[in-house]
C-alpha cells in the first residue's frame, strides 16, 4: 500500500471539499441541462456501494436524487419515506415537472454470489419486490405527472436493465450498441408506450451516458476483483451524492422503521471487507450526514441535531450487534448543504490504528 491513503477520514473531507467545488462550479451547467431536460429523477437504490447511478450515467452531480436503504427495500407505507417522497412530488409538480422514478435492484451477471445481500442473493426476489413497489407508486399517483420503471443494475459491467410496461419486454444496455436519437427514442417507446414524451427525451441522455460508461468499462478490462464489496465507510443519513465514487459506502437512509437491520446488516458487511483483506483496517468510517438547504431557520438546527442522534443510535447498534467492528471505527458527523454540496464537520473521532490480528 503506497503512503498516500486513499480511505480515513481526511481523505473523505478532502473529497467533499473538491466536489463541493465542483458541485458549485457546474451550477450554470446544471440550471442549463435542467432547463433542457426539466424531469425531475429518483432512484431507489440498495445501500450496497457499487450502484451509483451518477457514474454509470454520466450524469452531473444533483440531477438524480438517490435514496437508499438495504436491498432497495422501500414501502410507501413507512411514514417518513412516504412523507419525503411526497414532499418531492408535490414539488416538481408545483415546477410544472414530471416525476421519473428508478426502482432498482441489482445483480451482477457473472456471478450469484456479487449480488445482493440484502436479498441473500436472490435477484428475483429482488426483482420481484421492485415491481411491487413500482405498482405501489401507480396505485398511489395513478398514471401521469409520476412514471416508475423498475430497473435492473448489473454490477459486473455497471449496465442498466430497463424493464418495459410489460413485463416481458427487458433491455439489457450492455447489449445496444446503436445510440442514435431515433434508435433510442424508438427503444424507449416500445419499452414504455404510455410514457410522456417529455419523460422520454429527459431519459435519453442517462440512458446514452450509461452506453458509454459500459463502453469504458469493457474498454478498461476492469478486474473482477473491483466489482467485489470494497466499501470502507458506513454511510448513515442523506445528502451523500458528494461521495462520487463507486465501491466506497455503505449508504443507509434513514427512512426504513427498521433502520436497526440495515445498519446491522451494512456494519457486518464492513467488517466482513475487513476480515478479507480488501480494504485498509484503519481507515473505516461511521459517517452520518443530515441534510438541509435553509440556514437561516430551524431546518439547520434540527439537521444538526438529527446527524447527532443518528450518529449515536448507528454507534450503539453496532457496539450491540457487531462489537468487533468499533475498535475500527473512526467517526465523522456532520451535515450537508444541499445548495452546495458542502459537508460541515459536527464531531470527529479518529480510532487509534489497529494491529491485523490473525484469528485463524
Ligand atoms: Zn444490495
Amino acid at each position: 500500500m503506497s503512503n498516500i491513503r486513499t480511505t480515513g477520514i481526511d481523505f473523505l473531507l478532502d473529497l467533499n471539499e473538491r466536489h463541493s467545488r465542483a458541485f458549485m462550479d457546474l451550477s450554470s451547467e446544471r440550471r442549463r441541462y435542467r432547463g433542457e431536460h426539466p424531469t425531475e429523477i429518483a432512484a431507489l437504490k440498495c445501500m450496497d456501494g457499487r450502484l451509483h447511478l451518477p457514474v454509470m450515467t454520466q450524469t452531473a452531480l444533483g440531477i438524480i436524487q438517490p435514496f437508499r436503504n438495504l436491498g432497495g427495500k422501500f414501502d410507501l407505507g413507512w411514514p417518513f419515506f412516504q412523507v419525503i417522497i411526497e414532499q418531492w412530488v408535490q414539488y416538481s409538480i408545483s415546477r410544472g415537472r414530471h416525476c421519473l422514478v428508478f426502482v432498482t435492484y441489482h445483480y451482477a451477471r457473472g456471478d450469484t454470489h456479487r449480488g445482493c445481500r440484502g436479498f441473500n442473493y436472490d435477484t428475483n426476489a429482488a426483482k420481484d419486490a421492485a415491481v411491487k413497489l413500482k405498482d405501489q407508486f401507480i396505485r398511489v399517483y395513478g398514471k401521469g405527472a409520476v412514471v416508475p420503471i423498475v430497473c435492473g443494475i448489473e454490477t459486473d459491467l455497471d449496465a442498466l436493465i430497463l424493464h418495459g410496461e410489460d413485463e416481458h419486454s427487458v433491455v439489457d444496455l450492455a447489449k445496444i450498441k446503436h445510440s442514435s436519437q431515433l434508435e433510442l427514442e424508438e427503444m424507449l417507446y416500445s419499452l414504455y408506450p404510455s410514457i410522456p414524451e417529455r419523460i422520454v427525451r429527459d431519459m435519453i441522455p442517462l440512458v446514452r451516458g450509461n452506453i458509454r460508461h459500459i463502453a469504458e468499462i469493457r474498454q478498461s478490462n476492469r478486474p473482477i476483483e473491483e466489482s467485489e464489496h470494497k466499501e470502507w465507510v458506513l454511510g448513515v443519513g442523506r445528502g451523500f451524492d458528494w461521495l462520487h465514487a463507486i465501491n466506497t459506502a455503505f449508504i443507509v437512509g434513514p427512512f426504513d422503521p427498521n433502520l436497526t437491520v440495515a445498519i446491522e446488516t451494512a456494519a457486518r458487511l464492513l467488517k466482513g471487507n475487513i476480515d478479507d483483506g480488501r480494504v485498509d483496517p484503519n481507515g473505516i468510517v461511521l459517517l452520518t450526514s443530515a441534510a438541509y438547504r435553509d440556514e437561516a431557520g430551524p431546518e439547520y438546527h434540527l439537521a444538526k441535531e438529527k446527524a447527532l442522534f443518528l450518529s449515536k443510535f448507528a454507534h450503539d447498534i453496532i457496539k450491540e450487534r457487531v462489537p468487533d467492528l468499533v475498535p475500527h471505527l473512526q467517526i465523522l458527523t456532520g451535515f450537508t448543504d444541499m445548495d452546495t454540496r458542502k459537508f460541515e464537520v459536527i464531531e470527529r473521532i479518529d480510532a487509534a490504528p489497529v494491529k491485523k490480528v490473525k484469528t485463524a
